[in-house]
């Protein structure tokens, strides 16, 4: 094996799970496996070193530049990249180039602007805890901002807030088993890195995390709360310096996150709702962050994101938040000038992360030193507001001033990317630098005088001055005056027509302009270190800053929504109760201007009411009607106005939902079972403080199992959970439950049967509805007229049996389920399933399959009869 190819597998065994690239001259070269990978991601040809011979091994290679497209390739395909380069000069190395991994580059650790998104947050995370006390701490670490954030509970806690922050990358200890990440990790497709125990040890963590904050202790951090899960942000700090392989300044604090404070969102809660990621993967305009999204900077866009998804409990934490929205609402012309200083605001947080970890170059102090300059504007504009959190954003325009135009003074207004070739730094701030560029300008100037004088000197009016690379500055002379050559003039070149000289005065100031440029251009390298050094020492403060704008432009992002869709102001307090007028669904209304959105009430007194019993047939809008009110109570926490005309809203825990478990069939498990899982969750977890929105419970089984299960769950909550809930569905036997239980009440959604089709009138009322319509609705969404017409009849035969609960035009009571739940009565059929799951059916979301299985079950009721 050649010495090279040691080298290589060397370096490869240190780095087993990464795909190496290989440093070699102009190109990065790789190996093996990692070729054989590699080829297939990039698209790039596989060849064979030492093909046919004694080592051949596949290979692929590209140069250097490509990498910076193809290690983001990598990266978003699950892989880890570590980048090994020469780390001598090949010139002056004796023997082999010395090659070391100076970088890995993994999901989570990424700095590259190929693989971050601007407008979201880029996580890594570390979750370590004890399953058998049920305590878990959860360290959250984005690098490229320096936003680093701890937090502990339970298992479910820290399931719901996994699924909230949305990470790039898990870190666990390797020996632990937490089955909520593993499934996590599996079904969010996001890389899961096990690390040594060592990782996690208590006292490294501690020395790491004081060292890395420059502290003797972090009781100011509140790690005190942690239960010695210090392991958790050791961890990932640890982690994130390992791979970076550099120092990384702009980490500078971790905040210990009390979950208390927020409303816990479940991860069905999360999807149900559409809050963040949509249904359906296609449909990104369907969340509602898509829609209250005005933000102008990427600051704004990511802390939007964290506000949509931690909603918050304390009244008067809210009530600032609606103040300030208020204000700006008031005010156009603040909006306006908010609007123009936004714009020109760079991402603070992203550009303090790359001057932190030495990566900030020219452009980047240009762009920080002029946003700093509109950051102080923003302050400006805000010192004469009224709400506290406006007025006191605490952006203090004099300081931020001074500070962009202390960077703004040194730096070039073209400043180049890289920066060892000058062209950084302005006059003026050096003497030393500008006597150097004096120096240049001098000799240039004499240099450029030359021509006249040496004309006028030796009466060759045609010499020329020069300039080539072979040597430089010349002067020519054509053959014809060859005579009138001075002395001193040494010849250099014999062209066709002419002769080329040059003079050692004039190679002096040559030399004078060389040296020089070489000088301002470490000068300039110098000059720019030590004033990236001194910016960072700003990190802590400037990050207050970045947080404040980021702040700031949600609330500009929400008055911009509350006038685009025309919400309201919401009225917060600390009862149950809950009352929206002419409540309206924003999304759907924002994605679908053109239709007519009919607007309903939710009113729950809580005393009296606190379970509404929502029937009606399929397409009415029930569902529209339960995530709505979930939306409105959700935005109102955020801090939002709501799409209403008027809302009373009781701060709430928590909203629980258990809507339409079709996303989860592909997740392999069976609908039935997710509904029940994410039921009991409910039951488990539930106060009298939460919301609860249950749609269509039940559904995955036959129908007097389910029957029995709603009116069980029904029953549990009403007796046991008092939560406010919206309970839909298809059966219509439930609405007797009304009549039982005194704070259940029957609501349905209207629909008029007109010339034998169904008119949806969309509107909420109370009592119970009389009819599922169900073969109308499948009528209408184009199912063959001839199976349409052979249900009708098969339902004019079932009407006469007693098991037609949901069929009839008329339901018939039925007595409340005896015995324990799965004991009712059993007699589905086949065929009676098919023609309920037809009434069921949601006919824009019956997928071909789905409308296959129905018309063959249909088929098979013909064939017995
Ligand atoms: P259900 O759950 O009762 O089957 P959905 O809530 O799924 O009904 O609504 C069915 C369709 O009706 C959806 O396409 C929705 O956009 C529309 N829709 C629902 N509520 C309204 C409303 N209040 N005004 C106008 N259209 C509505
Ligand atoms: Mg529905």
């Amino acid at each position: 094996m050649t010495p090279l190819m040691q080298q290589y597998y060397k370096i490869k065994d240190e780095h087993p799970n990464s795909v190496l690239f290989f440093r070699m001259g102009d190109f990065y070269e790789l190996f093996g496996n990692d070729a054989v990978l590699s080829a297939g991601i990039l698209g790039i040809t596989l060849t064979k070193r030492n093909n046919g011979k004694a080592g051949e091994i596949p290979l692929c290679g590209f140069p250097y530049h490509a990498a910076e497209r193809y290690v983001p390739k990598m990266v978003k395909a699950g892989h880890r990249v570590a980048i090994c380069e020469q780390v001598e000069d090949p010139k002056t190395a004796k023997g082999l180039v010395k090659r070391e991994v100076v970088e890995i580059i993994t999901a989570g650790t990424s700095l590259s602007e190929n693989v971050l998104d601007a407008k979201s947050s880029n996580f890594l995370v570390s979750v370590f805890g004890n399953a058998t006390l049920d305590t878990f701490a959860l360290a959250s670490l984005e690098i490229s901002t320096g936003d680093f954030s701890v937090c502990i509970g339970s298992a479910e806690e820290i399931e719901c807030e996994l699924y909230r922050i949305r990470p790039s990358e898990v870190l666990y200890e390797s020996s632990q088993s937490i089955p909520f990440l593993d499934t996590f990790c599996l079904f969010e497709k996001t890389p899961a890195t096990p690390l040594l125990v060592d990782f996690f040890e208590a006292e490294k963590s501690f020395e790491t995390l004081c060292k890395q904050f420059k502290v003797d202790n972090l009781d100011s951090f509140g790690l005190n709360n942690l239960q010695g899960l210090i392991g958790a942000p050791g961890s990932v700090l640890l982690y994130a310096l390992d791979q970076k392989k550099t120092s990384l300044d702009h980490l500078d604090r971790v905040r210990f996150k009390q979950l208390k404070n927020y409303m816990t969102l479940d991860p069905q809660t999360l999807r149900n709702l559409e809050l963040l990621k949509p249904l359906n993967a296609e449909d990104d305009n369907s969340t509602l962050v898509h829609i209250l999204d005005k933000t102008i900077t990427a600051m704004g866009a990511r802390k939007l994101k964290e506000w949509v998804a931690h909603p918050l409990l304390i009244k008067n934490e809210i009530n600032e938040r609606l103040d300030a929205l208020d204000e700006i609402l008031d005010n156009p012309i603040l909006q306006a000038d908010l609007k123009n200083e936004l714009r020109e605001i760079h991402d603070l947080e992203r550009l303090m992360g790359r001057v932190g970890s030495g990566r900030a170059n020219g452009r980047d102090l240009l762009a920080l030193g002029k946003s700093l300059v509109k950051a102080a504007a923003v302050g400006e504009l805000l010192a004469d507001t009224k709400c506290p959190f406006l007025k006191q954003s605490g952006i203090s325009g004099e300081d931020l001033l001074e500070k962009g135009h202390y960077i703004l003074a040194y730096i070039t207004d073209e400043p180049p990317l890289t920066l060892r070739e000058g062209r950084i730094i302005r006059p003026g701030c050096s003497p030393k630098l500008d006597a150097l560029n004096e120096g240049i300008r001098e000799a240039r100037e004499w240099l450029s005088g030359l021509e006249g004088r040496e004309r006028k000197r030796t009466g060759i009016s045609s010499l020329k001055i020069g300039f080539n690379k072979v040597f430089g500055y010349y002067l020519e002379v054509p053959s014809s005056h060859h005579d009138k050559v001075p002395e001193e003039y040494i010849r250099k070149q014999t062209l066709a027509n002419a002769e080329r000289f040059i003079s050692p005065e004039m190679k002096e100031y040559e030399t004078q302009i060389l040296n020089a440029e070489g000088g301002i251009n470490q000068l300039e390298y110098k000059i720019f270190c030590e004033l990236r050094d001194h910016v960072n020492t700003w990190c802590p403060s400037l990050r207050d800053v970045a947080g404040k704008i980021a702040q700031i432009d949600c609330i500009y992002s929400l008055a911009k929504a509350t006038i685009k869709y025309g919400f309201i102001r919401p009225e917060l307090h600390e009862e149950k109760s809950l009352s929206i007028q002419d409540g309206f669904h924003p999304v759907i209304v924002s994605l679908n201007p053109q239709i007519e959105f009919i607007k309903n009430d939710t009113q729950i007194d809580w005393e009296s009411l606190k379970i509404k019993l929502i029937t009606g047939p399929n397409m009415a809008g029930k569902s529209t009607y339960l995530r709505q009110t979930g939306l409105i109570v959700l935005m109102a926490q955020m801090g939002c106005f709501v799409p209403a005309q008027k809302a009373k809203i009781g701060i709430v825990d928590r909203i629980f939902t258990r809507v339409g478990a079709s996303d989860r069939l592909a997740r392999g498990q069976s609908t039935f079972m997710v509904e029940m899982v994410e039921t009991a969750n409910i039951l488990h977890n539930a106060s009298d403080r939460s919301l609860i929105l249950l749609d269509e419970i039940g559904r995955g089984t036959s129908t007097f199992d389910g029957l029995s299960l709603a009116w069980s769950i029904v029953e549990h909550i009403q007796k046991k959970i008092h939560a406010k809930t919206l309970f839909a569905t298809h059966y219509h036997e439930l609405t007797v439950l009304a009549e039982e239980l005194n704070d259940v009440k029957n609501y349905h959604i209207t629909v008029k049967e007109e010339h034998g089709s169904l008119l949806f009138l969309r509107k909420i009322i109370s009592g119970a509805c009389d009819s599922s319509y169900g073969i109308q609705v499948a009528e209408m969404a184009g199912l063959p007229k001839e199976v349409v017409v052979r249900a009708k009849g098969i339902l004019k035969d079932l009407e006469g049996t007693p098991i037609h609960h949901s069929v009839s035009n008329t339901p018939t009571k039925i007595e409340k389920p005896q015995g324990d739940l799965f004991g009712g009565p059993s007699i589905s059929t086949n065929e009676q399933l098919a023609l309920e799951e037809l009434q069921r059916a949601d006919p824009n979301s019956l997928s071909p399959m789905d409308a296959l299985q129905l018309l063959f079950d249909l088929k098979k009721h013909y064939l017995n009869k």
